[in-house]
């Protein structure tokens, strides 16, 4: 689980599936007087995507080891990035190299429309690693014509040709994933995790036939692309020896490396046992591996690294490649901890039916890190937090680690306008409370998302897994049910009294009035008019935001205002609003715990998927007037070790990219692990 928004806000995590908000919430709040130090966040923006910078707070203080440990584990990422493109979609890494060959030996006219639209459609595809949008799955339309490419082709001399290049211009495979049945979850979608001719129902034979220990079940075809030969399901998985092997040889090669300056015995055996995993491709040795990884606990370096978020298959099996390396941030820490100490309060007192809350709240952690490196899934699209490990039973048994990449959301905080806020907000007290309280209700919300939310609950005896049971609504119902588990405390004085929230009232004022905001309307401006809601975390938001609208609409709740010809939704009652959250809170879990597929679907096709077009058409009319892009991402600082004459390392100095095409040319150089085809 991860989570992911843009600026100060929301999301986090699930349990089985794991959260993955790509920065969810739209830009609105952004510090205002706050103070920027005068590093530049901000680094370039082209088509609908904004490149940010980060630091690495603390990385100075660290020891020659602990640094030498956060570049070998930045380096094992690395050499896993091409596994990312591949999965996604099988021409993926033939076009992208195909491009940065006609971009860096073309000598013709830079300055055409053309090459600048070339330009760009080559940063989307290093942005999304690929040719679909990261966010919205479509794939992208070139502003080039086909002769324009095939002039590049030929004045470049690139061996570019065959069904990797036609379908840069035609309509086949139009969507990276697909979540309408009617489609077909897996003909509909461009991923890589399944051969062309496995359908659906294929992958529902193959895994429900597939016998797992069923108390301490593995991820079924987590690690394995499932295609179909001579008529017989088979897998192929990714390990040393197995496809992707000659990337995951490199993972393995600094992996070792990391494993030698490990800062306890702890971490140095969840490495050996990652490596054993990288090797074999057994997932038994990923759970073992996961255990000891959530029980690694002490010291300032910690990391991710494998095949581990499942939202990118419409099936939810084949995790996409991704690693994070981070380092404590000891000052945020301290409060995260003191709400995980009491996440057994949380749950005794919410909203749930008593026989659905756990008496027994297991393992949340959560603490706040700074992120050193990032690879894979987490960029140049990153999260703002992680929750793993995603495998149910271990995170019940041996507990699980929920972190908030602080240097990331800081830099996401830095590197905005107040423009849309003040476009949005109904009133200057609205805008007043978002500019003061914001971004601090913004961060508890993700921590009770994530630390309380996602642990809260639990199913009744004999009901399935959410995923069995909710199927293709899995994803959003858990995330609704955390993000309601957030919204519900928000205004609760057990934040003050545990001394992290300044001002119950003030924070929960500014937290309902941004979600109410994103939910009904700005989030909208990621989608074109006509679009249904299709990722998960958007549809949630709505989903909550218009039953509350809804269902409070008698007591004017919550009221739709026009002022000056502009819509506006305005909260009158916070007391009965956060009522409202808890009964929707309560309801969701008992969807889920008594694995009621009816209610959960009618609940996200109600409220969650379709939008209302007369505001949607506004909302992007409104926003309009603002340049910033919809999408962020960054790129990453470089770390580069110093040497003495032997070739021994001297220290590790960190620098920043000269820019995103820089980076991006530079890991192609550096980390070409895989062929073209896969
Ligand atoms: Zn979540």
């Amino acid at each position: 689980m991860k989570f992911r928004y843009t600026l100060g806000f929301i999301l986090a995590m699930t349990f089985l599936f794991s959260c993955q908000p790509k920065q969810d919430k739209t830009v609105l709040s952004e510090t205002t007087t706050a103070q920027k130090n005068s590093f530049e966040f901000f680094s370039e923006q082209f088509a609908d995507i904004k490149i940010l910078r980060y630091q690495i707070p603390g990385f100075e203080q660290l020891t020659l080891e602990q640094k030498k440990y956060v570049y070998f584990l930045g380096q094992a990422g690395l050499s896993g990035r091409d596994i990312m493109y591949d999965q996604n979609y099988r021409h993926n890494l033939k076009i992208r190299r195909a491009l940065e060959n006609i971009y860096l030996k073309f000598e013709g006219d830079k300055n055409t429309a053309e090459w600048k639209s070339f330009e760009t459609y080559l940063k989307r595809i290093w942005f999304a690693n690929g040719i679909h949008h990261h966010y919205a799955n479509d794939k992208f339309i070139p502003e080039f014509s086909k002769e324009y490419l095939a002039s590049l082709i030929e004045a470049t001399q690139t061996n570019f040709d065959g069904e990797a290049l036609d379908v840069i211009f035609n309509q086949e495979d139009a969507k990276k994933v697909n979540l309408n049945p009617e489609k077909g979850l897996i003909k509909g979608s461009a991923i890589n995790f399944y051969g062309q001719n496995v359908t659906a129902e294929d992958v529902d034979a193959y895994y429900s036939a597939m016998k797992v220990d069923e108390n301490q079940p593995v991820e079924k075809g987590l690690n394995t692309k499932l295609i179909k030969e001579n008529g017989s399901l088979t897998e192929k998985v990714w390990k040393s020896g197995g496809m992707y092997g000659a990337a995951i040889d490199q993972i393995i090669y600094w992996l070792e490396m990391a494993k030698e300056v490990a800062e306890n015995e702890a971490q140095a055996k969840g490495l050996e046992l990652l490596i054993a995993y990288y090797k074999t491709g057994d997932l038994k040795k990923w759970d073992e591996y996961n255990i000891v990884w959530a029980q690694a606990t002490e010291g300032d370096i910690d990391y991710i690294n494998g095949f581990i978020e499942v939202y990118n298959d419409p099936k939810g099996y084949k995790g996409s490649y991704e690693t994070v390396v981070q380092i404590k941030d000891f000052e945020m820490s301290e409060k995260m901890a003191a709400l995980a100490n009491n996440a057994q309060w949380f749950e005794d007192n919410s909203t749930l039916d008593p026989s659905h809350k756990k008496e027994n709240v297991v393992g949340v952690s959560y603490k706040t890190v700074n992120v050193a490196a990032e690879a894979g899934d987490a960029s140049p699209s990153t999260p703002i937090g992680i929750n793993l490990p995603n495998n149910n039973w271990i995170r019940e048994q041996h507990g699980s680690k929920s972190v908030s990449l602080g240097n990331i959301i800081h830099a996401y905080a830095n590197a905005g306008s107040t423009g849309r806020l003040k476009e949005f907000a109904y009133d200057e007290d609205e805008i007043k409370y978002e500019e003061e309280y914001g971004q601090l209700a913004d961060k508890l919300h993700t921590a009770l998302h994530e630390v309380i939310g996602h642990a809260s609950g639990r199913l009744n005896p004999g009901v399935g897994t959410p995923k069995e049971t909710m199927k293709n609504y899995a994803s959003t119902l858990e995330e609704a049910r955390a993000d309601l588990v957030g919204l519900y405390y928000l205004p609760d004085e057990k934040l003050v009294e545990i001394g992290i929230s300044p001002n119950a009232e003030a924070i929960g004022k500014a937290a309902y009035d941004g979600y109410i905001r994103n939910g009904l309307m700005t989030q909208l401006i990621r989608l074109n008019l006509g679009d249904d809601i299709e990722e998960a975390h958007m549809r949630n938001r709505q989903l909550v935001a218009a039953w509350a609208m809804e269902k409070g609409s008698a007591d004017q709740v919550i009221e739709k205002v026009t002022k000056d010809g502009k819509t506006y939704y305005k909260i009158n009652d916070y007391a009965k609003l956060r009522d409202l959250f808890g009964e929707l809170l309560k309801e969701i879990q008992r969807i889920k715990s008594e694995g009621d597929f009816e209610s959960g679907k009618a609940l996200v096709e109600t409220y969650g998927v379709k939008v209302d077009q007369t505001i949607h058409k506004e909302v992007l009319e409104r926003n309009s007037q603002f340049k910033s892009a919809p999408y962020s991402g960054f790129i990453n600082p470089i770390l580069v070790p110093q040497e003495d004459e032997n070739g021994n390392i001297t220290d590790i100095t960190v620098e920043q990219p000269e820019s995103f095409t820089a980076q991006m040319l530079q890991y192609a150089e550096d980390f070409t692990t895989l062929p073209d085809e896969n």
